[in-house]
């Protein structure tokens, strides 16, 4: 019987859909679900590949106390023991939470229920205070509530999109697919602002490579000049905001002209002009901003920015217009409708008098606190400085992904109390944790999350969960039981929490508060398991949800009118000096999810980007002496970081970026947080992680290797390497410093005892080695003084035990087909890149060769080096590994190097020869 699960996208913030079946071999295939609204049936490369990320191998299985396996009982029981030692010693406060935008709704709920109102701090925070924190804080002043007005609908019905600061096309990629066909069908004009000439620059008509921190700069000219250009919309803004004689003086005083602006943000002044005219020029506009907005020390006046020029023309909650914030994490929203930022307390309340007391009285909560707590950084601060005592950190990987990356490990390893619940046992941060909790994760979680759009989705389980791993709300109402506050947390299931967290949303709302989920508060069990995707607010009996907010007011300040903000442009904190001259950037790869632990387990992932980069103008790295593919180390005075050399145009000179995905479990120094900048946003307290000084240098490699192994094996220190699963095998690559010789034998050292067959050619300074074991390849390194090693997939063949068992068997056949023959068969084209020289094009195979009769093998590659003449290859070499006895045949390796090969060389080899090829 197929059974289909309907669930959501784990990822980022699009939230998409997801049909996920199992098949006849218990594997699961996973399509995009074509009734939900946020994809229709779209999914992207990561979505499509989370079937292959479903295994269980690498999981965090029991929980783990004092680095010894224990039982639930003694793990909830020691931290609930240490929680409440520093709680009645030194009060609440010295207790923190440090949570996640993965966690399901439910678990946020429980997890802040119980910190803000039981044990009475608002030290709880969560990683979406990376991702979208300006946002929250800009849409806050603005509108007086965390409100997203528009949705993803607004994408295709515009005829204008700008995106600042996103790099849709790979961090939002189902978004970036409706607007491309939006874009054919509609002709939507696109504009994108981003320092970076990205993906997403494809289809724009319009790239501002902006100087990174000159947003509020390019938005004030833009009020400026709607406002010269007579572009208010009068009736809207009179009847609906406020504040916008100051707003405008501000504008006015900021971008005295275009060349002021063209100056600032190093834009030419006619891009900046196109811009303005555009916006001007078009009534149905969407703007859409993420963390190149987000992540700055200014970020929260950027946003400000943006929304003053929508408010101005009344470009707001209408089909096709309105301002519209994307988020990196998948349920950064329901963080965000819970309280899990330490400055909002919940369902949309903040601190104010009348909000504390309601939910006092909604949670029959003993100890509501009634102030923010600590945000991310000053958090990791308190825990630096050893003002927080004891942290549970859920769900994330801090050591990985906070800026000045270094200084939270250090407070980590000096925090007497870490509990860390997590899926896998290795990430960066585990290895601080006194407490280590196995969680479920995607396909064993229940539950629900928000995306960008306001729109909830079910997370459904559809598959058991492994070991003793538990759900995370489920964890923290034990937690929470065995600290006192048993009533208030005996959920029996995901449904309860949900009822209550709508019922809070309803409690005297009245209209009053944007979050309001008062049409879901009264289902039921099945309901609930039912939950077909819907967006809030939902009144009472409601089917749909508010598709947008505020084309005719109704905003949540005291007034109920819209607020512009005088915001100025301020020069970024990050100067480039002698010290550091380069600023650098950071972001995402189009197929890698945070720190990998799960877009990491899938090879076609893994194929796109290998490794850590430093993306560097050509320029740039030209007066750096750095090469293409060349090991740079990265490094400021907060940390440093080994990466390879990625030569772009699209960097501005002057510039470099890194992505965020790596970390010491599958790289040797390729993690970005140490170097990122920890300063942060004074409103949102977001920090700077886009704009940090940097100095880069070559790192002075001599040798470069590529490792394939059936395992994951240290190759030791003091190299570079950067290690990806790539199906069943583990790529690394390395590089390091000395004689490739030297490096060969140490990697055969770690790979430890085997059958070795090894291949040298010093003219080029290449060394191959293979290890054999049980007719089997077990490892092979591959030395060479560059970065150029054999094509991936043919590799990735040899190591794969189904496709070895399968040329066996196909040789077995062709064996019996031609029992004369002397070989049978070859089983590889070529591995090595073709290169040229003097002219001509070199091309080297390393072929695999099942033969009856080993020795003319031998005799016809060793005594006719020339047999090939007069065909369009020349083979100038060869080599014949030793042979190994494979049942009836032996199975040989071969190299051969040859010129002027116009096709595939071990095809017209195995041709020459009258052997027989089998791939
Ligand atoms: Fe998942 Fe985001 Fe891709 Fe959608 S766009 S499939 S939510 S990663």
């Amino acid at each position: 019987m197929v059974n289909t699960v309907r669930t959501t996208c784990p990822y980022c913030g699009v939230g998409c859909g997801v049909l996920v079946t199992q098949k006849s071999d218990g594997a699961f295939s996973v399509k995009g679900d074509p009734d939900h609204p946020a994809n229709y049936g779209r999914l992207c490369s990561k979505g499509s590949a989370l079937g292959e990320t479903l295994g269980d191998d690498g999981r965090l299985l029991h929980p783990i106390v004092d680095g010894q396996r224990a039982d639930w009982n003694e793990a909830l029981g020691r931290v609930t023991a240490e929680f409440k030692a520093v709680i009645a010693k030194h009060g609440p406060d010295a207790v923190a939470f440090y949570v996640s935008g993965q966690l399901m709704t439910e678990a946020y709920y429980v997890a802040n229920k119980l910190m803000k109102g039981f044990i009475g701090s608002s030290n709880i925070d969560t990683n979406s205070r990376l991702c979208m924190a300006s946002s929250v804080a800009g849409h806050k002043r603005a509108f007086g509530a965390d409100t997203v007005p528009a949705n993803y609908e607004d994408l295709e019905l515009a005829d204008l999109v700008v995106l600042v600061g996103s790099n849709l096309a790979w961090c939002h990629p189902v978004l970036y697919q409706r607007l491309v066909a939006a874009k054919k069908t509609h002709g939507t004009k696109v504009v994108v602002i981003d320092p970076r000439k990205t993906a997403t620059c494809d289809i724009a008509d319009l790239h501002l490579a902006i100087k990174p921190g000159g947003d509020v700069k390019l938005f004030s000219g833009l009020l400026a000049h709607l406002d010269a250009a007579g572009k208010m919309d009068r009736a809207y803004v009179a009847a609906y905001t406020e504040g916008l004689t100051e707003a405008l003086d501000a504008a006015h005083e900021d971008a005295p002209s275009l060349t002021t602006v063209a100056e600032i943000c190093d834009l030419p002044a006619q891009d900046v002009a196109a811009f303005y005219e555009l916006f001007s020029a078009t009534d149905k506009t969407v703007s859409v901003y993420s963390q190149g907005v987000n992540q700055s020390v200014q970020g929260t006046d950027k946003v400000n920015a943006i929304l003053n020029a929508h408010l101005f023309t009344g470009r707001i909650g209408k089909p096709g217009s309105g301002p519209l914030s994307v988020t990196g994490q998948p349920n950064a929203m329901g963080g965000r409708e819970v309280g899990g930022l330490a400055n909002t307390l919940a369902a949309h309340m903040d601190f104010d008098e009348d909000s504390i007391d309601r939910v006092r009285r909604f949670w029959a909560a003993p100890n509501v606190t009634s102030q923010p707590g600590l945000k991310a950084v000053d958090m990791f601060d308190a825990v630096g400085d050893g003002r927080i005592k004891a942290i549970w950190v859920m769900a994330t990987n801090p050591a990985v992904s906070m800026p000045n990356a270094g200084a939270v490990r250090t407070a980590l390893k000096a925090c007497p109390f870490v509990v860390v619940s997590d899926c896998v046992p290795d990430t960066d941060t585990a290895q601080y944790a006194d407490v280590l909790l196995p969680t479920t994760t995607w396909g064993e979680r229940d539950g629900t999350v928000t995306n960008s759009e306001r729109c909830i989705s079910r997370q459904r389980p559809f598959k058991s969960a492994p070991g003793e791993a538990r759900e995370d709300w489920s964890i923290i109402c034990d937690v929470a039981q065995r600290l006192g506050f048993g009533e208030a947390f005996a959920f029996g299931s995901v449904a309860e929490i949900f009822a209550e967290h709508a019922a809070l949303s309803a409690f005297e709302n009245n209209n009053g508060r944007d979050f309001d989920l008062t049409g879901l508060m009264d289902m039921g069990v099945s309901d609930y398991d039912a939950l077909a995707p819907v967006q809030w607010p939902l009144e009472l009996g409601g089917r749909r949800g508010q598709e947008r907010f505020f084309a005719h007011g109704g905003f949540f300040t005291p007034s109920a009118k819209g607020r512009f903000l005088a915001v100025h442009h301020r020069a970024p904190t990050c100067v480039q000096d002698r010290t550091f001259p380069l600023v650098l950037n950071t972001g995402r790869v189009r197929d890698q999810w945070h720190t990998m632990t799960r877009t990491g387990r899938a090879a076609r992932l893994t194929a796109h980007v290998e490794e850590p980069f430093v993306a560097l103008h050509p320029t740039d790295a030209q007066r750096l002496n750095l090469a293409d593919g060349a090991i740079a180390r990265v490094s400021n005075d907060t940390g440093e970081a080994l990466v390879r050399v990625a030569l772009d145009d699209g960097q501005r000179p002057g510039e470099a970026f890194m992505p965020i995905h790596w970390n010491s479990a599958n790289s040797a120094q390729g993690g970005v947080g140490p170097l990122s900048s920890a300063t942060v946003d004074p409103f949102s307290g977001q920090p700077d992680m886009k704009n940090t000084g940097v100095n880069i240098k070559a790192y002075g490699e001599t040798w470069h290797a590529l490792v394939v192994t059936r395992d994951t094996v240290d190759l030791g220190d003091g190299i570079y390497w950067a290690r990806a699963q790539a199906g069943a095998h583990i790529r690394t690559l390395c590089a390091g410093k000395g004689d490739g010789s030297m490096a060969l034998a140490n990697f055969k050292a770690r790979l430890g005892d085997g059958e070795w067959v090894e291949f040298a050619d010093p003219a080029r300074g290449r060394l191959h080695a293979a290890m054999m074991a049980d007719g089997r390849l077990v490892a092979a390194v591959f030395i060479a003084p560059k970065n150029i090693f054999p094509e991936r997939g043919w590799i990735d063949g040899l190591f794969g035990d189904q496709e070895l068992a399968a040329d066996a068997r196909r040789a077995r056949k062709a064996m019996r087909a031609a029992p004369c023959a002397p070989v049978l068969a070859w089983a590889s084209t070529s591995l090595f890149t073709p290169f040229k020289t003097d002219g001509s094009w070199m091309w080297k195979d390393w072929a695999l060769c099942w033969a009856r009769e080993p020795a003319a093998v031998r005799a016809d590659l060793s005594f006719k080096p020339s047999w090939t003449r007069n065909s369009p290859l020349r083979t100038r070499r060869s080599s014949i590994w030793p042979s190994r006895k494979q049942g009836e045949f032996s199975l040989m390796h071969i190299t051969t190097e040859s010129v002027w090969s116009p096709s595939g060389s071990s095809n017209t080899l195995c041709k020459a020869q009258g052997f027989k090829p089998l791939l």
